[in-house]
C-alpha cells in the first residue's frame, strides 16, 4: 500500500499551511495546527533546548501562529524556554499561557496567586501581556471559587490589559460546562476529547461553545504522546488496555509504511468545529511531519483499519481532578463503567 502522507523534507521551506480559524468570538485567527510547548519543559523526556529554540523559530516562519504554555510545564521551565525563543518573535504570534496548577499537586486559584502568576508569566516570556490567560485543569478547584474569584480576577487582567483573553482548561467536559455556563469565557481548552481514541467533544461540548460564541482549543491529538510510535510516556493516565491497542494500531500503521502520529493528527486537523488542534512538539523532526500531515491525506483503508483496532477502546475515559468535581461531570457514568 504506498504511504498516504509524505514527510516534507527538512530542507523544504514551502508554506505548508492551509489555514487559520477565528478563536470563537475572539478577533484572533490560530492556526489549524498550534504549537503545545509543554515538551519545551521536559515532560515528555529531556528536550534539547537548542533544537526546541529552533523548532519554535521553524515553527513561526512555517506560518504556525498559536503557542500555548503553562507554568506548571516542567515547573516553570516551558515558559523560560519558550519566552527566550520568542525574544524578538513575540508579535507575529497568539500566546496562551494558564494559572492555577503550578505542580503535580499544587494548585492555588485564588485572586492574588491569579495576579502573582500573570505577572511572573510575563517576565518569564519576556513580553509585557498575553493573548489567552487560562484557568489551569479547573477540576483540580473549588468551582465556586473559579467562578466567583479567579475568572473575575482575570477579566481585571484583561481591562487592565494584561490579557487580551481568558479562557478555561481541563480534562472532564462536564466540569468545563457548568464553569462556562456560570461566568462567561472567551475560550475552551479540552484534551484528549478529540482525536482517534476518544472524540466524544461533539456531544455536548461544541454545540454548547458555538451558542455561545466561545472558541474551542483541541489539545492533545496524539493522546498526548500514545498515538505515536515510541509509544506514551510512563505517567500516562490511560488503562493498560488503551496502551495496548494504540500498541497495535502504530504496529498496523508501520507494517502498511504509515505513521500513527500522521494518521492521528490529520484525523484531527480536518475537524473544522475547534479553532486549532494544539500538538506538543520539540523538535524540528517533529514539526515537519507534523505539518506535513497538512499537505497529505489519509488513505481511507488505513483510518478504517485503524478505528477498528481501536474500537473496543474507544471513549475509554479516566478520572481527573477533585472526586466532587468528577461526580457532576457529565461522563461519570462513562467513567464507572470503565473502571468496571
Ligand atoms: P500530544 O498529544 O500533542 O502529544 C505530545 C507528544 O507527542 C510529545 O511527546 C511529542 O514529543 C510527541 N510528538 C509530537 N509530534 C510527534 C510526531 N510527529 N511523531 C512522534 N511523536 C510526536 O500531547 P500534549 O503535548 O499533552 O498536548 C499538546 C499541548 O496541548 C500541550 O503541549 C499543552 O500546550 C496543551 N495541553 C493542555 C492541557 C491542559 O490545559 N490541561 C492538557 C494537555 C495538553
Amino acid at each position: 500500500m504506498p504511504q498516504s502522507i509524505p514527510l516534507i523534507s527538512q530542507s523544504s521551506n514551502s508554506a505548508a499551511f492551509r489555514g487559520y480559524r477565528r478563536l470563537g468570538s475572539t478577533d484572533l485567527q490560530v492556526s489549524v495546527i498550534g504549537f503545545g510547548a509543554s515538551p519545551l519543559g521536559d515532560v515528555f523526556g529531556i528536550a534539547n533546548p537548542e533544537e526546541g529554540m529552533r523548532t519554535v523559530h521553524l515553527a513561526i516562519d512555517e506560518g504556525i501562529n498559536f503557542f500555548d504554555v503553562s507554568p506548571y510545564y516542567g515547573l516553570t521551565l516551558a515558559e523560560e524556554r519558550l519566552g527566550k525563543a520568542l525574544e524578538g518573535r513575540r508579535r507575529e504570534i497568539v500566546l496562551s499561557t494558564k494559572c492555577g496548577r503550578y505542580g503535580a499537586e499544587e494548585f492555588d486559584f485564588s485572586a492574588q496567586r491569579v495576579r502573582h502568576s500573570i505577572e511572573q508569566s510575563l517576565r518569564r516570556l519576556r513580553t509585557d501581556f498575553i493573548d489567552l490567560f487560562n484557568v489551569h485543569d479547573v477540576e483540580f478547584g473549588n468551582l465556586e471559587q473559579i467562578i466567583g474569584e479567579t475568572i473575575p480576577t482575570m477579566r481585571r487582567l484583561q481591562e487592565e490589559g494584561k490579557t487580551r483573553y481568558i479562557g478555561i482548561s481541563g480534562y472532564p467536559i462536564g466540569v468545563l460546562m457548568r464553569i462556562a455556563k456560570a461566568v462567561p469565557v472567551d475560550t475552551i481548552m479540552s484534551y484528549c476529547h478529540y482525536n482517534l481514541l476518544v472524540d466524544d467533544i461533539g456531544q455536548a461540548l461544541i454545540p454548547f461553545a458555538k451558542a455561545r460564541g466561545i472558541g474551542v482549543i483541541n489539545a492533545s491529538p496524539l493522546h498526548m504522546g500514545m498515538l505515536t510510535e515510541q509509544g506514551a510516556p510512563e505517567w500516562h493516565p490511560a488503562p493498560s488496555q488503551v496502551h495496548y491497542a494504540a500498541r497495535q494500531a502504530a504496529e498496523f500503521c508501520k507494517s502498511h509504511g504509515a505513521n500513527l502520529s500522521d494518521v492521528a493528527l490529520r484525523f484531527c486537523v480536518e475537524y473544522s468545529r475547534v479553532a486549532t488542534t494544539l500538538v506538543g512538539m520539540s523538535t524540528t523532526q517533529q514539526l515537519y511531519q507534523n505539518l506535513g500531515t497538512l499537505r497529505g491525506s489519509i488513505e481511507p483503508e488505513i483510518l478504517q483499519q485503524v478505528r477498528a483496532i481501536l474500537a473496543p477502546v474507544h471513549n475509554t475515559l479516566w478520572p481527573s481532578g477533585s472526586q466532587e468535581n468528577y461526580c457532576i461531570d457529565g461522563n461519570s457514568e462513562l467513567l464507572q463503567r470503565n473502571s468496571e
